[in-house]
């Protein structure tokens, strides 16, 4: 049996290594020629690093996780702390560790991982079709392939989800920008060992340790899509929109490096049914796009690749496997959507009030709340 894998990224490399698992042929195709992540670096939650373990990656995670063992938010203007607790409990609890990581090095492990010659990279995706005997992708420089059935991991922009669903699906925006990169660690900003968050006014800041004495940064700003801000103005637009905020912001501000900022209009998409069509199974962000607020859009594409790895343990049916993966992740992917959807519409100030409100619960929290609401999400996950 052999699959034809779309994408090189987080899924399409998870997907992959589910499906050497069950001694199925995978032969990946990548649209680029070298692989540049958007965005500097990702928290993989412990249902992420459950399926890396399960997947044979975590070895991956132990080396690029960083030490993440407690959380805080302060207050944004005057650095106040409003809650601060320990992360072990959490860790107890499900069982595992989070792991914030550096999205490069971790897409470059993961392809090592694979075998980087074992990738056909500068292959786009430009068509697909199937009958009863395979699939056949083409791509954009005429070449094609043939394989038993497509796992298409091709990303938020997805050409394969028109393929599925038969009809284009719009992005959404989800009301933010997110300016998001690496700073050596800085504890006059915050601890090392701390995921430290500063909100006010519906904007958020935020630093997470990653490996090798790195903070992963990111600033959201809700704002409207399309404003002409770019690398040469970056400073000046936080120092703008971040005026009169505590000095650990400032002194964030000042460190960041505006070459190796991005600048990302967040959007999402409106969960949509069925992930799969015949033997071609969308996975990953072509299924479901997600906005980062409970930062579980790369999890879900691992937790895709373990699903789809059970599926075919337990039938040899492709069709009937791929149906399997279908009714088993649909829920799953819309709930973590929409969860993300309402988190970031109260993170970012859509109603004051109901914002306002959240500071406020976030001054009485002693972790308990906030860690039993990661707990669900981590649990629901396919490895518990
Ligand atoms: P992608 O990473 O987009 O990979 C798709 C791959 O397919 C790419 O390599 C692309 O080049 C290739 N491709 C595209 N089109 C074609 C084609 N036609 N033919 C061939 N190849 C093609 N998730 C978390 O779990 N935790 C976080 O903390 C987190 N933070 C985030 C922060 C930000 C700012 C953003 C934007 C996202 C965040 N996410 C997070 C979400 C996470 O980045 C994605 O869910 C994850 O990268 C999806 O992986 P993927 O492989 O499905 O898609």
């Amino acid at each position: 049996m052999k699959a034809i894998i779309i994408g090189a990224g987080i899924g399409g490399m998870s997907a992959a290594a589910a499906l050497d698992q069950q001694g199925i042929d995978c032969e990946v195709f990548e649209a680029v020629k070298e692989m540049k992540p958007v965005g500097a670096a990702i928290s993989i939650w412990s249902n992420g690093v459950k399926c890396m373990n399960h997947l044979g990656m975590g070895q991956i995670m132990d080396d690029l996780g960083g030490p993440m063992h407690n959380m805080a938010y302060l207050e944004g203007f005057s650095a106040a702390q409003m809650t601060r607790f320990s992360l072990k409990p959490l860790v107890e609890e499900v069982g595992e560790r989070p792991c914030p990581v550096s999205r490069a090095d971790l897409q470059s492990r993961m392809i090592d991982w694979w075998g980087r010659d074992k990738v056909r990279f500068g292959k786009r995706l430009e068509c697909v079709t199937q009958d009863e005997n395979g699939v056949t992708a083409t791509f954009t420089d005429g070449s094609m392939a043939h394989g038993d059935f497509m796992i298409a991991a091709d990303g938020a922009h997805s050409i394969a989800r028109e393929y599925v669903l038969g009809q284009t699906v719009e992005r959404r925006y989800a009301g933010y920008v997110n300016w998001n990169g690496l700073v050596e660690i800085d504890e006059a900003i915050a601890p090392a060992d701390q995921w430290t968050m500063f909100v006010a006014d519906g904007k958020r800041v935020s630093v997470m340790p990653i490996a090798d004495n790195r903070f992963y940064f990111f600033f959201d700003v809700p704002l409207p899509k399309g404003l002409p801000e770019d690398r040469s103005t970056v400073v000046n637009d936080l120092k703008g929109y971040f005026e009169g905020w505590a000095e650990p912001v400032q002194r964030l501000i000042d460190a960041i490096n505006p070459d190796t900022t991005n600048r990302i209009e967040i959007h999402d998409v409106e969960p949509f049914s069925p992930l799969v069509k015949g033997r071609v199974a969308l996975l990953g962000d072509a299924g479901h796009s997600t906005t980062p607020d409970i930062g579980q859009g790369g999890c879900a594409a691992l937790e895709d690749a373990v699903v789809l790895g059970r599926c075919f343990a337990a039938s040899c049916d492709i069709e009937g496997a791929l149906q399997c993966y279908n009714n088993s992740r649909l829920e799953r992917v819309k709930d973590l959507v929409l969860k993300a959807r309402k988190r970031c519409e109260v993170t970012h100030g859509f109603d004051p009030a109901e914002t306002q409100a959240w500071y406020d619960e976030l001054r009485a929290e002693t972790g308990v709340g906030i860690m039993s609401g990661l707990s669900k999400t981590i649990l629901g996950g396919p490895l518990g």
